[in-house]
Protein backbone atom coordinates (compact mmCIF):
# COMPACT_ATOMS: atom_id res chain seq x y z
CA UNK A 1 0.00 0.00 0.00
CA UNK A 2 1.52 3.50 -0.42
CA UNK A 3 2.95 5.37 1.94
CA UNK A 4 2.40 9.27 2.56
CA UNK A 5 -1.23 8.94 0.72
CA UNK A 6 -3.28 7.83 -1.38
CA UNK A 7 -2.02 9.00 -4.18
CA UNK A 8 1.69 9.60 -3.95
CA UNK A 9 4.12 8.64 -6.37
CA UNK A 10 7.00 6.18 -5.09
CA UNK A 11 9.87 4.71 -6.36
CA UNK A 12 11.08 1.13 -6.40
CA UNK A 13 14.75 -0.02 -7.23
CA UNK A 14 15.05 -3.40 -8.27
CA UNK A 15 18.05 -5.58 -8.31
CA UNK A 16 18.44 -8.07 -11.58
CA UNK A 17 16.61 -10.95 -12.22
CA UNK A 18 13.84 -9.54 -9.43
CA UNK A 19 10.51 -8.39 -9.94
CA UNK A 20 7.98 -6.48 -8.62
CA UNK A 21 4.82 -7.91 -8.57
CA UNK A 22 1.49 -6.11 -8.45
CA UNK A 23 -2.01 -6.02 -7.59
CA UNK A 24 -4.02 -3.03 -9.15
CA UNK A 25 -6.85 -1.77 -7.01
CA UNK A 26 -10.58 -2.43 -7.81
CA UNK A 27 -11.50 0.76 -8.30
CA UNK A 28 -8.96 3.17 -9.64
CA UNK A 29 -6.16 2.44 -12.46
CA UNK A 30 -2.33 2.80 -11.64
CA UNK A 31 0.02 4.13 -13.48
CA UNK A 32 3.86 3.26 -13.75
CA UNK A 33 6.50 4.25 -15.65
CA UNK A 34 10.27 3.06 -15.93
CA UNK A 35 13.07 5.68 -14.66
CA UNK A 36 16.66 3.50 -14.89
CA UNK A 37 17.61 0.32 -16.31
CA UNK A 38 15.23 -1.68 -17.94
CA UNK A 39 12.39 -4.07 -17.37
CA UNK A 40 9.84 -5.96 -19.18
CA UNK A 41 6.23 -7.12 -18.16
CA UNK A 42 5.29 -10.73 -18.79
CA UNK A 43 8.23 -11.09 -21.72
CA UNK A 44 7.36 -7.32 -23.26
CA UNK A 45 9.92 -4.94 -22.95
CA UNK A 46 8.71 -1.48 -21.30
CA UNK A 47 10.05 1.64 -22.76
CA UNK A 48 12.18 4.15 -20.67
CA UNK A 49 9.80 7.29 -19.26
CA UNK A 50 7.13 6.75 -20.45
CA UNK A 51 3.65 6.18 -18.10
CA UNK A 52 1.87 3.15 -18.81
CA UNK A 53 -1.83 3.08 -17.53
CA UNK A 54 -2.89 -0.21 -15.50
CA UNK A 55 -6.73 -0.99 -15.41
CA UNK A 56 -8.18 -1.74 -12.19
CA UNK A 57 -7.96 -5.37 -10.97
CA UNK A 58 -5.30 -6.79 -12.83
CA UNK A 59 -2.27 -8.38 -11.52
CA UNK A 60 1.14 -8.16 -13.26
CA UNK A 61 4.96 -8.27 -12.62
CA UNK A 62 7.85 -5.72 -13.72
CA UNK A 63 10.80 -7.87 -13.99
CA UNK A 64 14.32 -6.96 -14.66
CA UNK A 65 17.21 -8.71 -16.20
CA UNK A 66 19.91 -6.12 -15.26
CA UNK A 67 18.17 -3.83 -12.50
CA UNK A 68 15.72 -1.10 -13.03
CA UNK A 69 13.91 1.66 -11.03
CA UNK A 70 10.46 2.27 -11.48
CA UNK A 71 8.20 4.39 -10.52
CA UNK A 72 4.43 4.19 -9.59
CA UNK A 73 1.67 6.49 -9.14
CA UNK A 74 -1.52 5.53 -7.41
CA UNK A 75 -2.63 3.08 -4.91
CA UNK A 76 -2.14 -0.59 -5.41
CA UNK A 77 -4.40 -3.55 -3.79
CA UNK A 78 -0.98 -5.31 -2.96
CA UNK A 79 2.89 -4.79 -4.72
CA UNK A 80 6.08 -6.66 -3.61
CA UNK A 81 9.16 -7.25 -4.51
CA UNK A 82 10.69 -10.77 -5.24
CA UNK A 83 14.08 -12.27 -5.58
CA UNK A 84 13.36 -15.42 -6.27
CA UNK A 85 11.44 -16.32 -9.66
CA UNK A 86 11.26 -19.14 -12.03
CA UNK A 87 12.06 -16.91 -15.04
CA UNK A 88 15.54 -18.39 -15.64
CA UNK A 89 14.40 -21.35 -16.57
CA UNK A 90 11.42 -19.99 -18.34
CA UNK A 91 14.05 -18.17 -20.71
CA UNK A 92 15.97 -21.70 -20.93
CA UNK A 93 12.73 -22.71 -22.34
CA UNK A 94 12.71 -20.00 -25.03
CA UNK A 95 16.54 -20.16 -26.10
CA UNK A 96 15.79 -24.40 -26.91
CA UNK A 97 12.93 -23.16 -28.91
CA UNK A 98 14.88 -20.53 -30.59
CA UNK A 99 17.33 -23.30 -31.43
CA UNK A 100 14.47 -25.28 -33.09
CA UNK A 101 12.84 -22.33 -34.99
CA UNK A 102 16.27 -21.76 -36.65
CA UNK A 103 16.61 -25.22 -37.51
CA UNK A 104 13.31 -25.35 -38.96
CA UNK A 105 13.44 -22.19 -41.08
CA UNK A 106 16.70 -23.64 -42.51
CA UNK A 107 15.20 -26.76 -43.64
CA UNK A 108 13.48 -27.20 -46.97
CA UNK A 109 10.70 -26.54 -46.34
CA UNK A 110 8.48 -29.44 -47.68
CA UNK A 111 10.65 -32.12 -45.07
CA UNK A 112 9.21 -32.40 -41.76
CA UNK A 113 12.04 -30.68 -40.08
CA UNK A 114 10.33 -27.26 -41.47
CA UNK A 115 7.97 -27.47 -38.53
CA UNK A 116 9.02 -25.57 -35.67
CA UNK A 117 8.29 -25.90 -31.90
CA UNK A 118 4.78 -26.63 -31.30
CA UNK A 119 4.90 -25.70 -27.42
CA UNK A 120 1.41 -26.86 -25.29
CA UNK A 121 1.73 -25.55 -22.08
CA UNK A 122 -0.53 -27.45 -18.94
CA UNK A 123 -1.04 -27.25 -15.52
CA UNK A 124 -3.54 -27.23 -12.71
CA UNK A 125 -5.52 -24.07 -12.53
CA UNK A 126 -3.49 -20.96 -11.16
CA UNK A 127 -0.13 -22.26 -12.28
CA UNK A 128 0.86 -19.34 -14.63
CA UNK A 129 0.19 -21.20 -17.97
CA UNK A 130 -1.37 -18.05 -19.56
CA UNK A 131 1.41 -16.10 -18.41
CA UNK A 132 4.41 -18.81 -19.26
CA UNK A 133 2.58 -18.88 -22.75
CA UNK A 134 3.04 -15.08 -22.95
CA UNK A 135 6.06 -14.78 -22.10
CA UNK A 136 7.25 -17.33 -24.74
CA UNK A 137 5.33 -15.54 -27.26
CA UNK A 138 6.29 -12.08 -26.46
CA UNK A 139 9.81 -13.53 -26.54
CA UNK A 140 10.11 -15.14 -30.01
CA UNK A 141 8.02 -11.63 -31.50
CA UNK A 142 11.32 -10.06 -30.22
CA UNK A 143 13.37 -11.88 -32.31
CA UNK A 144 11.08 -11.35 -35.29
CA UNK A 145 8.98 -14.53 -35.11
CA UNK A 146 5.50 -14.82 -35.81
CA UNK A 147 4.44 -17.72 -33.57
CA UNK A 148 0.73 -18.80 -33.45
CA UNK A 149 -1.04 -18.68 -30.45
CA UNK A 150 -3.20 -21.07 -29.51
CA UNK A 151 -6.07 -20.81 -26.88
CA UNK A 152 -7.75 -23.71 -25.45
CA UNK A 153 -8.89 -22.52 -22.24
CA UNK A 154 -12.88 -21.73 -22.43
CA UNK A 155 -12.69 -20.62 -19.09
CA UNK A 156 -10.12 -18.05 -18.98
CA UNK A 157 -9.21 -17.35 -21.97
CA UNK A 158 -6.65 -14.42 -23.59
CA UNK A 159 -7.66 -14.29 -26.93
CA UNK A 160 -11.50 -13.36 -27.31
CA UNK A 161 -14.26 -14.04 -24.54
CA UNK A 162 -15.01 -17.08 -22.96
CA UNK A 163 -16.67 -20.51 -23.79
CA UNK A 164 -14.32 -20.09 -26.92
CA UNK A 165 -11.34 -21.84 -28.32
CA UNK A 166 -8.99 -19.67 -30.84
CA UNK A 167 -5.84 -18.94 -32.24
CA UNK A 168 -4.06 -15.91 -33.70
CA UNK A 169 -0.57 -15.25 -35.06
CA UNK A 170 1.25 -12.73 -32.53
CA UNK A 171 3.40 -10.51 -35.13
CA UNK A 172 5.04 -8.77 -31.84
CA UNK A 173 5.39 -8.60 -27.96
CA UNK A 174 2.06 -8.57 -26.10
CA UNK A 175 1.25 -5.17 -24.96
CA UNK A 176 1.30 -5.15 -21.07
CA UNK A 177 -2.08 -3.67 -21.08
CA UNK A 178 -4.05 -4.19 -23.99
CA UNK A 179 -3.21 -7.91 -24.23
CA UNK A 180 -3.76 -10.07 -27.16
CA UNK A 181 -4.79 -7.72 -30.46
CA UNK A 182 -8.24 -8.85 -31.22
CA UNK A 183 -7.76 -8.03 -35.41
CA UNK A 184 -8.03 -11.79 -37.05
CA UNK A 185 -8.60 -14.39 -34.12
CA UNK A 186 -9.68 -17.35 -35.93
CA UNK A 187 -12.49 -18.78 -33.27
CA UNK A 188 -14.92 -21.35 -32.22
CA UNK A 189 -17.51 -21.15 -30.56
CA UNK A 190 -18.37 -23.97 -28.04
CA UNK A 191 -20.60 -22.00 -25.97
CA UNK A 192 -19.73 -22.94 -22.54
CA UNK A 193 -17.46 -22.23 -19.27
CA UNK A 194 -16.48 -25.51 -18.58
CA UNK A 195 -15.64 -28.66 -21.29
CA UNK A 196 -17.79 -31.78 -19.33
CA UNK A 197 -21.13 -30.29 -20.26
CA UNK A 198 -20.25 -31.26 -23.81
CA UNK A 199 -16.57 -32.95 -24.30
CA UNK A 200 -17.22 -34.33 -27.45
CA UNK A 201 -18.07 -30.75 -28.93
CA UNK A 202 -14.83 -29.71 -27.70
CA UNK A 203 -12.77 -32.42 -29.29
CA UNK A 204 -14.83 -31.72 -32.68
CA UNK A 205 -14.00 -28.15 -32.71
CA UNK A 206 -10.37 -28.92 -31.93
CA UNK A 207 -9.96 -30.85 -34.29
CA UNK A 208 -11.09 -28.28 -36.68
CA UNK A 209 -9.07 -25.24 -35.62
CA UNK A 210 -6.16 -28.27 -35.40
CA UNK A 211 -6.85 -29.05 -39.41
CA UNK A 212 -7.13 -25.22 -39.96
CA UNK A 213 -4.09 -24.66 -38.83
CA UNK A 214 -2.48 -27.15 -40.36
CA UNK A 215 -3.54 -25.86 -43.96
CA UNK A 216 -1.96 -22.26 -42.92
CA UNK A 217 0.98 -23.79 -41.98
CA UNK A 218 1.18 -25.59 -45.19
CA UNK A 219 1.26 -22.50 -47.46
CA UNK A 220 3.26 -20.60 -45.05
CA UNK A 221 6.69 -21.18 -44.08
CA UNK A 222 7.52 -18.41 -41.40
CA UNK A 223 4.64 -18.66 -39.29
CA UNK A 224 4.96 -22.61 -40.20
CA UNK A 225 9.12 -22.41 -38.47
CA UNK A 226 8.30 -20.18 -35.59
CA UNK A 227 5.57 -22.76 -34.00
CA UNK A 228 2.79 -22.57 -32.09
CA UNK A 229 2.62 -22.01 -28.03
CA UNK A 230 -0.64 -23.55 -26.69
CA UNK A 231 -2.66 -22.67 -23.52
CA UNK A 232 -4.39 -24.69 -22.17
CA UNK A 233 -7.30 -25.47 -19.27
CA UNK A 234 -6.25 -26.17 -15.57
CA UNK A 235 -8.93 -28.55 -15.49
CA UNK A 236 -6.46 -31.53 -15.57
CA UNK A 237 -8.12 -34.22 -13.77
CA UNK A 238 -10.59 -37.42 -15.31
CA UNK A 239 -12.10 -35.99 -18.50
CA UNK A 240 -9.50 -33.09 -18.26
CA UNK A 241 -6.67 -35.21 -18.54
CA UNK A 242 -8.56 -37.09 -21.46
CA UNK A 243 -8.60 -33.65 -23.20
CA UNK A 244 -5.34 -32.53 -22.51
CA UNK A 245 -4.18 -35.93 -24.10
CA UNK A 246 -6.61 -35.20 -26.49
CA UNK A 247 -5.10 -31.87 -27.42
CA UNK A 248 -1.31 -32.65 -27.19
CA UNK A 249 -2.48 -35.21 -29.85
CA UNK A 250 -4.59 -32.98 -31.75
CA UNK A 251 -2.15 -30.58 -32.38
CA UNK A 252 1.24 -32.56 -32.83
CA UNK A 253 2.75 -30.99 -29.80
CA UNK A 254 6.48 -31.50 -29.91
CA UNK A 255 6.97 -29.87 -26.49
CA UNK A 256 5.17 -30.29 -23.16
CA UNK A 257 5.68 -27.79 -20.82
CA UNK A 258 4.03 -28.99 -17.23
CA UNK A 259 3.44 -26.07 -14.89
CA UNK A 260 3.39 -26.96 -11.26
CA UNK A 261 2.23 -30.53 -10.61
CA UNK A 262 4.84 -33.63 -9.90
CA UNK A 263 1.65 -35.39 -10.62
CA UNK A 264 0.79 -34.85 -13.70
CA UNK A 265 4.35 -34.36 -15.17
CA UNK A 266 5.33 -38.08 -14.28
CA UNK A 267 1.83 -39.06 -15.59
CA UNK A 268 2.24 -37.38 -19.20
CA UNK A 269 6.43 -38.23 -18.76
CA UNK A 270 4.70 -42.29 -18.62
CA UNK A 271 2.17 -41.87 -21.66
CA UNK A 272 4.27 -40.17 -23.90
CA UNK A 273 7.18 -42.20 -23.05
CA UNK A 274 6.69 -44.14 -26.64
CA UNK A 275 6.65 -40.61 -28.86
CA UNK A 276 10.55 -40.02 -28.96
CA UNK A 277 9.29 -37.09 -30.57
CA UNK A 278 7.96 -34.83 -27.54
CA UNK A 279 9.29 -33.94 -25.17
CA UNK A 280 7.68 -33.76 -21.63
CA UNK A 281 9.43 -30.85 -19.57
CA UNK A 282 8.58 -29.92 -15.85
CA UNK A 283 9.02 -26.05 -14.91
CA UNK A 284 8.39 -24.59 -11.48
CA UNK A 285 5.18 -22.07 -10.61
CA UNK A 286 6.00 -18.66 -10.38
CA UNK A 287 5.36 -17.60 -6.58
CA UNK A 288 3.79 -14.69 -7.96
CA UNK A 289 1.15 -16.38 -10.04
CA UNK A 290 -2.36 -15.02 -8.00
CA UNK A 291 -4.63 -18.10 -7.56
CA UNK A 292 -8.28 -17.54 -8.12
CA UNK A 293 -11.45 -18.40 -6.47
CA UNK A 294 -14.92 -19.61 -8.49
CA UNK A 295 -16.15 -16.63 -8.00
CA UNK A 296 -13.28 -14.31 -8.67
CA UNK A 297 -13.18 -16.56 -11.82
CA UNK A 298 -16.74 -16.05 -12.86
CA UNK A 299 -16.14 -12.31 -12.49
CA UNK A 300 -13.26 -12.34 -14.93
CA UNK A 301 -15.40 -14.40 -17.22
CA UNK A 302 -17.82 -11.62 -17.26
CA UNK A 303 -15.23 -8.88 -17.49
CA UNK A 304 -14.15 -10.17 -20.92
CA UNK A 305 -17.50 -10.30 -22.31
CA UNK A 306 -18.19 -6.49 -20.98
CA UNK A 307 -14.35 -5.75 -22.52
CA UNK A 308 -15.69 -7.71 -26.18
CA UNK A 309 -18.30 -4.65 -26.77
CA UNK A 310 -16.85 -1.81 -24.58
CA UNK A 311 -13.48 -2.11 -24.62
CA UNK A 312 -10.47 -2.53 -21.49
CA UNK A 313 -11.21 0.79 -20.93
CA UNK A 314 -15.06 1.69 -22.35
CA UNK A 315 -13.48 3.06 -25.35
CA UNK A 316 -15.54 1.01 -27.83
CA UNK A 317 -19.37 1.95 -28.33
CA UNK A 318 -21.47 -0.96 -29.25
CA UNK A 319 -24.52 -0.55 -31.15
CA UNK A 320 -27.97 -1.55 -30.10
CA UNK A 321 -29.70 -3.16 -32.99
CA UNK A 322 -33.85 -4.50 -33.52
CA UNK A 323 -33.76 -7.52 -35.78
CA UNK A 324 -36.93 -10.00 -37.05
CA UNK A 325 -37.43 -13.07 -35.52
CA UNK A 326 -37.70 -14.06 -38.62
CA UNK A 327 -33.82 -13.02 -39.92
CA UNK A 328 -32.47 -15.40 -37.33
CA UNK A 329 -32.23 -19.12 -36.89
CA UNK A 330 -30.50 -20.17 -33.91
CA UNK A 331 -29.20 -23.37 -33.09
CA UNK A 332 -27.93 -24.90 -30.11
CA UNK A 333 -25.04 -27.54 -30.36
CA UNK A 334 -25.72 -31.15 -28.68
CA UNK A 335 -29.31 -32.19 -27.43
CA UNK A 336 -29.52 -31.35 -23.85
CA UNK A 337 -26.98 -32.45 -20.93
CA UNK A 338 -26.05 -35.64 -21.74
CA UNK A 339 -26.38 -38.69 -19.33
CA UNK A 340 -22.76 -40.19 -18.10
CA UNK A 341 -22.20 -43.20 -20.30
CA UNK A 342 -21.77 -44.67 -16.55
CA UNK A 343 -25.09 -44.52 -15.59
CA UNK A 344 -26.60 -46.20 -18.53
CA UNK A 345 -27.33 -49.48 -18.88
CA UNK A 346 -24.24 -51.48 -20.29
CA UNK A 347 -24.31 -51.42 -23.81
CA UNK A 348 -26.38 -48.70 -24.40
CA UNK A 349 -25.45 -45.49 -26.13
CA UNK A 350 -26.51 -41.74 -24.57
CA UNK A 351 -29.68 -40.44 -26.84
CA UNK A 352 -28.20 -37.26 -27.22
CA UNK A 353 -25.73 -36.96 -30.31
CA UNK A 354 -23.16 -34.06 -28.85
CA UNK A 355 -22.74 -32.72 -32.66
CA UNK A 356 -26.57 -32.48 -33.24
CA UNK A 357 -27.57 -28.95 -34.37
CA UNK A 358 -31.09 -28.45 -32.38
CA UNK A 359 -32.88 -25.19 -33.72
CA UNK A 360 -33.79 -23.00 -30.87
CA UNK A 361 -37.26 -21.23 -30.92
CA UNK A 362 -37.20 -17.78 -29.65
CA UNK A 363 -38.64 -16.89 -26.46
CA UNK A 364 -37.66 -15.12 -23.04
CA UNK A 365 -34.72 -17.88 -23.00
CA UNK A 366 -32.74 -16.01 -24.26
CA UNK A 367 -32.35 -12.89 -22.29
CA UNK A 368 -28.89 -12.13 -21.50
CA UNK A 369 -27.70 -14.58 -23.71
CA UNK A 370 -24.69 -14.09 -25.31
CA UNK A 371 -24.59 -15.92 -29.04
CA UNK A 372 -22.02 -16.28 -31.63
CA UNK A 373 -22.18 -15.45 -35.05
CA UNK A 374 -21.13 -17.76 -37.13
CA UNK A 375 -19.32 -17.68 -40.52
CA UNK A 376 -21.37 -20.75 -41.68
CA UNK A 377 -23.45 -20.05 -45.41
CA UNK A 378 -25.73 -23.43 -44.11
CA UNK A 379 -26.64 -24.70 -40.79
CA UNK A 380 -25.19 -28.06 -41.38
CA UNK A 381 -22.02 -26.23 -41.95
CA UNK A 382 -21.95 -24.79 -38.14
CA UNK A 383 -19.73 -27.09 -36.20
CA UNK A 384 -16.97 -26.98 -38.82
CA UNK A 385 -17.35 -22.62 -39.50
CA UNK A 386 -15.30 -20.76 -37.15
CA UNK A 387 -17.14 -17.04 -36.11
CA UNK A 388 -17.33 -13.65 -36.89
CA UNK A 389 -17.98 -12.38 -33.25
CA UNK A 390 -20.70 -12.32 -30.67
CA UNK A 391 -23.80 -10.66 -29.70
CA UNK A 392 -25.34 -9.87 -26.47
CA UNK A 393 -29.47 -10.11 -26.06
CA UNK A 394 -31.15 -6.91 -24.54
CA UNK A 395 -34.53 -7.52 -25.53
CA UNK A 396 -36.78 -9.80 -26.69
CA UNK A 397 -40.26 -8.30 -27.94
CA UNK A 398 -42.30 -11.53 -27.99
CA UNK A 399 -45.85 -9.85 -29.49
CA UNK A 400 -43.71 -7.54 -32.40
CA UNK A 401 -41.37 -10.49 -32.74
CA UNK A 402 -38.30 -8.56 -32.36
CA UNK A 403 -35.31 -8.68 -30.74
CA UNK A 404 -32.83 -6.13 -29.56
CA UNK A 405 -28.98 -7.07 -29.34
CA UNK A 406 -25.62 -5.56 -28.66
CA UNK A 407 -23.38 -6.13 -31.20
CA UNK A 408 -19.35 -4.22 -31.51
CA UNK A 409 -21.06 -2.03 -34.41
CA UNK A 410 -23.58 -0.85 -36.36
CA UNK A 411 -24.94 -2.67 -39.57
CA UNK A 412 -26.25 -5.73 -40.74
CA UNK A 413 -24.47 -9.16 -39.15
CA UNK A 414 -22.51 -11.32 -41.26
CA UNK A 415 -24.76 -14.13 -40.45
CA UNK A 416 -28.30 -14.88 -40.15
CA UNK A 417 -26.98 -17.83 -38.58
CA UNK A 418 -26.36 -18.21 -34.28
CA UNK A 419 -25.20 -20.66 -31.91
CA UNK A 420 -25.99 -20.53 -28.04
CA UNK A 421 -24.54 -22.39 -25.55
CA UNK A 422 -24.84 -20.99 -21.73
CA UNK A 423 -23.26 -18.24 -22.06
CA UNK A 424 -24.78 -15.66 -20.26
CA UNK A 425 -23.79 -12.17 -19.06
CA UNK A 426 -25.91 -9.23 -16.96
CA UNK A 427 -24.41 -6.43 -18.21
CA UNK A 428 -23.26 -4.13 -15.17
P1 LIG B 1 -6.05 -20.63 -15.42
O1 LIG B 1 -5.82 -22.09 -15.40
O2 LIG B 1 -7.14 -20.22 -14.52
O3 LIG B 1 -6.21 -20.08 -16.81
P2 LIG B 1 -3.26 -19.91 -15.32
O4 LIG B 1 -2.55 -21.12 -14.86
O5 LIG B 1 -3.26 -19.65 -16.79
O6 LIG B 1 -4.74 -19.91 -14.78
P3 LIG B 1 -2.34 -17.21 -15.13
O7 LIG B 1 -3.57 -16.67 -15.76
O8 LIG B 1 -1.10 -17.22 -15.93
O9 LIG B 1 -2.64 -18.66 -14.56
O10 LIG B 1 -2.03 -16.45 -13.77
C1 LIG B 1 -3.02 -16.14 -12.82
C2 LIG B 1 -2.95 -14.68 -12.43
O11 LIG B 1 -1.71 -14.40 -11.78
C3 LIG B 1 -3.05 -13.72 -13.59
O12 LIG B 1 -3.85 -12.63 -13.22
C4 LIG B 1 -1.61 -13.29 -13.83
O13 LIG B 1 -1.53 -12.01 -14.42
C5 LIG B 1 -1.07 -13.30 -12.42
N1 LIG B 1 0.38 -13.55 -12.38
C6 LIG B 1 1.05 -14.55 -12.98
N2 LIG B 1 2.37 -14.48 -12.72
C7 LIG B 1 2.54 -13.40 -11.93
C8 LIG B 1 3.67 -12.78 -11.30
N3 LIG B 1 4.90 -13.28 -11.43
N4 LIG B 1 3.46 -11.69 -10.56
C9 LIG B 1 2.23 -11.18 -10.40
N5 LIG B 1 1.13 -11.70 -10.95
C10 LIG B 1 1.28 -12.80 -11.70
Amino acid sequence: AAVGGPLATRQVKLDKECELRIEVSPDMPLRLRLLTGTAEIFGTEIAPEIWLTFPPRLKFAVFTWYGATIEMDGITETDYTADETPMISYVNVHAVLEGRRNRAKASSSDSDSSQGPRVIVVGPTDSGKSTLSRMLLSWASKQGWKPTFVDLDIGQGSITIPGCIAATPIEMPIDPVEGIPLEMPLVYFYGHATPSVNADLYKVLLKELAQILERQFTGNAESRAAGMVINTMGWIEGVGYELLLHAIDTFNASVVLVLGQEKLYSLLKDVLKNKPRVDVVKLQKSGGVVSRNAKVRQKARSYRIREYFYGLANDLSPHSNIINFSDLSIYRIGGGPQAPRSALPIGAEPAADPTRLVPVNINQDLFHVVLAVSFAKEPDQIISSNVAGFIYITDIDIQRKKITYLAPSAGELPSRLLIVGTLTWLET
